[in-house]
């Protein structure tokens, strides 16, 4: 937990918020800015700045976000479609909010 973390508010529920799935490890929300109609943030419980910032012992809770992300495309209705997974990584490649989330986009439009 980081005192001044939007995201650790949102996961100790300071910040009321509408989860899609949850359990200990990890929640799933809808981005408040949305770039696609279907945009989700997989956010990882506890507090970990950014993907700079693995350290041994976080592959299993990092690993675990990509079968987490193909379970809510599919609950999304996404997963056949297509969908892609982002992170940004400091200031340069993006990021805002400085507590590890992959983003799911996807929805678009078929051709
Ligand atoms: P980043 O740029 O750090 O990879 O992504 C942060 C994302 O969080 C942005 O896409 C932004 O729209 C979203 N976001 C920022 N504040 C809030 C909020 O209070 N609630 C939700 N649901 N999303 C937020
Ligand atoms: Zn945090």
């Amino acid at each position: 937990m980081s005192d001044d973390c939007l995201f650790c508010k949102i996961v100790n529920r300071e910040i009321p918020s509408e989860f899609l799935y949850e359990d200990e490890d990890y929640v799933v929300f809808r981005d408040i800015n949305p770039a696609a109609p279907v945009h989700l943030l997989l956010v990882p419980k506890r507090h970990i700045r950014s993907i700079n910032d693995l350290e041994s012992g976080h592959e299993s809770l990092v690993g675990g976000l990509f079968p987490l992300a193909a379970d809510m495309a599919k609950k999304e209705g996404v997963n056949e479609s297509g969908y892609k997974l982002l992170f940004n990584v400091e200031k340069g490649g993006g990021q805002e909010i400085f507590h590890l989330h992959l983003h799911l986009i996807g929805g678009w439009r078929k051709k």
